[in-house]
C-alpha cells in the first residue's frame, strides 16, 4: 500500500512517522482542557472541536480519554478513520475549515491517551525469557516448563501507568543479594527498562474468547516501558512473581496506533517448537513487523542507540494473550493494557533490557562519552521508538521517553 497524500505537507515527509496512513489517537491539552486528537505530520488535529461542530461522529472525543470512543466498537473505529482520511486527504475541501483546529505537536502537552482499566504484563518474548533464564537458572533450565505452552504473565497495577515524558523516580525497596546475611531497605541499585509493546483492549468480554475474537477486540498498540528494579525483583519474586519491582512506573507512548494502520505489516509468529493446544493456536498472521530502538541519554551527554530489535521477534502475539487470560472466565474491560513482555532479538545488540545488555552487570557496556553502564544511572534518559516501514512512509508511535530521578533521600519524609 503506497503513501496516501495529505494536504498537511509534513504528513508526506517519508522521514516522518505520522502520515495519513497512520492516524494514531491521543489526548492533548493546550491549556483549554484535555480532548482527543489525531496526529498528522507534525500537527495534532483537535477531534474534540470537530465533534462539537458535527464534522466527525460523536463518540466522546471531548471526554479527555479514548475509552468511550473505543467502547463504541469496530464499526465506529472504521467510520471515524474513513471520515478523517477524507478530511485530511490531498485536495479535500475541508482544508479551508480545519486550519484553526490543527496545533503544532511541539506546543501541546500529551496526556495518558486512555484511562487504564487494568494492566497485565506478559513474558512472551523467547529471546528475553531465554537470556534471563540462562542468567538465573543456567542454559539447561532457561525456559520454565510451561513457557512453550502458555503466554505467562502477572497482573500489574493500572495506577502505575504514566504517559511518556513523565520523570520516573528510582524506587526504594527491600533488597537481599544471595550472599547477604539479611535483607536491607535501600534505593534500587539495579534499576532497568523493558522494551515492550502494549496492546489496548477496546471491547469488553465476559468469558473465554478465541484468538480471533481477542484480535478483533484489540483497538491498537502503544510503546511500553516496564521499569524494573532487578534487585527488588530477585528477593521478592518467588513464589508469586514480580510485585514491587514492577510497581514504580510503566511508561507508554502518548499515541495509540490503530490495528487498521498496522494491517499492512501483519506477520506470523515464529514456528511453534511444541504445538499449542487448540484454543491458543494461531489462526493467521497476528504479529506485526515494527522496528524498535532504545536510546540512552546520559545527564548532560548525547543520545545514543543501545538496542535495535523488532516486534516480530515475539513468540506469542497480543491476540494469544487475552485468549489465554480469559480461559478462567476473567473478564476483560475497555482500556485494559496488555504488555507484550520484553522484546529482545537473537543478537547481543537486539536486547531489550540493560539486564541483558550487561548480562546481569557482568559485562558493562560502553557509552560514546567513555562512561559504562550495567544499569540505569540517575539523570539518564531512556527513550523507546518504533515504526513499521511502508513503501515511502512509516507508521510510527512517536516516543516513549522518561528521565530517571535520584531516589528520595528518605522515602518516609522523616529525618
Ligand atoms: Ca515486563
Amino acid at each position: 500500500m503506497p503513501l496516501t497524500k495529505s494536504w498537511v505537507e509534513t504528513a508526506n515527509d517519508p522521514t516522518g512517522v505520522f502520515p495519513l496512513n497512520n492516524l494514531p489517537y491521543g489526548v492533548f491539552n493546550d491549556g483549554r482542557g484535555a480532548r482527543a486528537g489525531v496526529a498528522i505530520g507534525d500537527k495534532v488535529l483537535d477531534l474534540g472541536a470537530l465533534e462539537g461542530l458535527g464534522m466527525v461522529p460523536s463518540v466522546g472525543f471531548r471526554n479527555g480519554a479514548l475509552n468511550d470512543f473505543m467502547a463504541e466498537g469496530a464499526g465506529a473505529w472504521t467510520r471515524v478513520r474513513n471520515t478523517l482520511t477524507g478530511l485530511l486527504s490531498e485536495g479535500a475541501d475541508a482544508q479551508h475549515q480545519l486550519g484553526s483546529f490543527l496545533h503544532s505537536q511541539a506546543v501541546v502537552t500529551m496526556q495518558l491517551p486512555f484511562t487504564v482499566a487494568e494492566y497485565t504484563d506478559f513474558y512472551a518474548g523467547k529471546h528475553h525469557a531465554t537470556n534471563v533464564g540462562t542468567m538465573f537458572r543456567g542454559a539447561e533450565n532457561a525456559l520454565p516448563p510451561n513457557w512453550l505452552h502458555i503466554p505467562i504473565g502477572y497482573n500489574g497495577r493500572a495506577s502505575s501507568v504514566v504517559v511518556s515524558g513523565r520523570d520516573v523516580r528510582r524506587p526504594w525497596g527491600q533488597l537481599k543479594g544471595p550472599d547477604d546475611p539479611a535483607p536491607r531497605f535501600a534505593p534500587s541499585a539495579r534499576f532497568d527498562i523493558e522494551l515492550e509493546m502494549g496492546a489496548v483492549v477496546g471491547q469488553p468480554s465476559s468469558g473465554p474468547i478465541s484468538v480471533d475474537q481477542a484480535d478483533a477486540n484489540i483497538f491498537g498498540y502503544v510503546l511500553l516501558n516496564d521499569w524494573s528494579a532487578r534487585d527488588i525483583q530477585a528477593w521478592e519474586y518467588q513464589p508469586l512473581g514480580p510485585f514491587q519491582a514492577k510497581a514504580t512506573s510503566t511508561s507508554i507512548s502518548p499515541w495509540v496506533v490503530t490495528k487498521a494502520a498496522l494491517e499492512p505489516f501483519r506477520t506470523s509468529t515464529p514456528a511453534r517448537e511444541i504445538e499449542l493446544l487448540p484454543h491458543l493456536r494461531d489462526t493467521g498472521p497476528m504479529l506485526y513487523a515494527i522496528g524498535l530502538e532504545v536510546t540512552l541519554t546520559p545527564d548532560g551527554g548525547a543520545e545514543e542507540i543501545i538496542s535495535r530489535t523488532n516486534y516480530r521477534e515475539m513468540y506469542y502475539s497480543a491476540a494469544q494473550q487475552p485468549a489465554h487470560h480469559t480461559t478462567s472466565g476473567c473478564p476483560m474491560r475497555v482500556g485494559d493494557l496488555l504488555g507484550s513482555g520484553t522484546i529482545s532479538g537473537p543478537e547481543r545488540d537486539n536486547r531489550g533490557s540493560l539486564l541483558e545488555l550487561s548480562w546481569g552487570g557482568k559485562e558493562p557496556f560502553k557509552l560514546s562519552n567513555g562512561e559504562t553502564r550495567s544499569f540505569i544511572e540517575d539523570g539518564d534518559r531512556l527513550t523507546l521508538r518504533g515504526a513499521a516501514n511502508g513503501d515511502g512512509y512509516q507508521i510510527g508511535f512517536g516516543e516513549c521517553t522518561a528521565r530517571v530521578l535520584p531516589a528520595l533521600k528518605n522515602p518516609y519524609g522523616v529525618s
